[in-house]
């Protein structure tokens, strides 16, 4: 066993009674934090803030606490205007070299990535900044032009306030209440208000077992119906377990095309299981939807936009504004619905690995490292890329950091190979779409399960070197393209998070795995379908 460590962030509603307080601390704070950021931001300071050491002492070196300011506030107002910054250094880094260079614009994110050694998505995000800064026929200095702004959501509090001693906050438990003080203004000056709330078990449970408690913070939560509500985030250094031995994996190849999202196998020393695939076609077919939406607006934007410029009747133009606001209003909703979505695919589809994982009693994930993945076919390509490249940018870190609180491993293996040999005897073909037909021994299989077959096998020899032999039973799945799959098990929406018992049974619905699973017949028994 090997113990590492992961932060995990709790949170709690505070008590109403101090919303009042809590407004004016807020309005302080972030007027606070935007004077900073109006003060700091200039090469100069970037550039102090480019070289190691604390943000706050750098900070302080060079303003003056205001006087109706406590110091402790007057620190963490400090401290998040310097991340903020700290936040903006590799950006405009990016730009300076896109000024430089201005052709690099014409390649794809990819290959600016490479180039400037940054990640995929943060190329685009930069790339989409800049095209549109060309379009506009604007071409100002970056501080003129991109200055970071707080949205005054957050309140941090001490960097190193912990359980015993506090800075901004006292932060204890006595029996199920946790106990703190805040300070906050009241009337002209600033004073301690006590907070005393109900501390659910869960939480009291990791606070007991957390190895730290890190700075906690406040934050704003904007409802639906108008009205606000303040929470408190603790995030809390836990420590994990997690096995040396690797003995049976749970092997994941990626595939975002048409209907599926990727496809899972079980993979040990004695064999492999059948695929699970992860169905995700209403998903896309949503996204789809949405994207085609975003696209249509924006054609309609663009139109009334060439109107403005060609019609001088001022009556005709402000009906063209008002209409050109409407529109920017649609696409904005639509694309927070999108975003949205697209984060409830990440979610569950990593909560369900992570299940299916648990359930195989596997000791680790396998997946490809998706730096050498190839963007996969699909029909929208401008969807296809820009939910790839977001999706691949995301992934592993999310499965990552969910694997670890269960103690799994996450290997990733180069993905050479992997989707053109044939697990089964190891020559390599070429698949054709979504079937890979082996030219040497003659078997089909759906693409993707062979590939995750290859990557659990990859990883497997890897980690234990130890080669898992092939399963020589009676019904080895030869399948055929996945459409006859999907038919034949009338798979529903798998992107939902199921319950454990649900799960199990349709696992067993689909008989996806031939190893003993022991530890799965514990929970079966009194199931239907077991
Ligand atoms: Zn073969």
């Amino acid at each position: 066993m090997k113990s590492s460590s992961i932060i995990v962030s709790y949170e709690i509603t505070l008590p109403q009674r101090i919303y009042l307080h809590l407004d004016r601390l807020f309005s302080v704070f972030r007027r606070s934090v935007r004077n900073f950021i109006d003060m700091f931001w200039n090469e100069n300071t970037l550039g102090l803030l480019n070289q190691k050491g604390h943000t706050c002492s750098i900070l302080k070196e060079i303003v003056q606490r205001p006087q109706n300011l406590p110091s402790r506030v007057f620190r963490n107002a400090l401290e998040i205007t310097g991340q903020i910054l700290r936040s903006q250094i590799e950006r405009k880094r990016l730009f300076d070299a896109f000024m430089q260079y201005p052709c690099l614009v014409l390649y794809n994110e990819r290959e600016i990535a490479k180039r400037l050694n940054t990640s995929t998505w943060f190329a685009l995000n930069v790339k989409r900044q800049i095209l549109k800064l060309i379009r506009n026929g604007e071409r100002r200095d970056y501080f003129s032009l991109a200055k970071p702004s707080f949205s005054g959501s957050v309140v941090i509090t001490s960097a190193d306030d912990s359980l015993e001693k506090g800075q901004f906050k006292r932060l204890r438990i006595e029996k199920n209440k946790l106990i703190f003080e805040l300070k906050v203004p009241v009337g002209n000056a600033w004073d301690w208000i006590k907070v005393e709330k109900f501390v659910p078990d869960r939480l009291r449970k990791a606070l007991k077992n957390a190895k730290e408690i890190k700075a906690p913070l406040i934050k704003k939560v904007d409802l639906k119906s108008g009205f606000s509500i303040y929470r408190l985030v603790i995030p809390l250094e836990i420590q994990t377990k997690v096995k040396d031995k690797v003995e049976r994996v749970f092997a994941l190849d990626l595939s975002p095309s048409e209907k599926r999202i990727g496809v899972g196998v079980v993979v040990d020393s004695e064999g492999y299981s059948k695929p699970v695939f992860f169905n995700a076609y209403k998903m896309f077919k949503k996204l789809e939807r949405l994207y085609r939406e975003i696209s249509n607006l924006e054609k309609k934007i663009d139109h009334i936009a060439d109107d403005l410029h060609s019609t001088f009747k001022r009556e005709h133009k402000e009906k063209l504004y008002q209409r050109l606001r409407h529109l920017y209003q649609e696409q904005k909703l639509r694309w927070r619905k999108f975003k949205d979505l697209r984060k409830q695919v990440l979610e569950s589809f990593t909560n369900l690995v992570i299940l299916h994982a648990k359930a195989y009693n596997c000791d680790a994930i396998a997946i490809e490292d998706l730096k050498f993945k190839d963007l996969p076919d699909w029909k929208n390509k401008r969807l296809r890329r820009i939910f790839s490249i977001w999706f691949y940018s995301k992934f592993e870190d999310r499965l990552r950091h969910k694997a670890q609180r269960e103690g799994i491993k996450v290997l990733s293996v180069n993905p050479f190979n992997t989707s053109q040999v044939c697990h089964e005897c190891g020559s390599k073909s070429k698949a054709n779409r979504l079937e890979f037909a082996c030219e040497s021994c003659g078997k089909h299989f759906d693409r993707d399960y062979n590939a995750s077959v290859n990557i659990g096998l990859k990883a497997l020899t890897l980690a234990c070197k130890t080669k898992s032999k092939p399963y020589k039973g009676k019904d080895i799945p030869a399948r055929f393209p996945s459409l006859q799959v999907l038919t034949r098990y009338k798979f529903k929406s798998l992107l939902t998070l199921l319950s454990l018992s649900k799960l199990v049974a349709y696992l067993r619905l689909v008989e996806t795995s031939y190893l003993k699973l022991k530890s799965l017949l514990k929970y079966v028994s009194a199931d239907k379908y077991g």
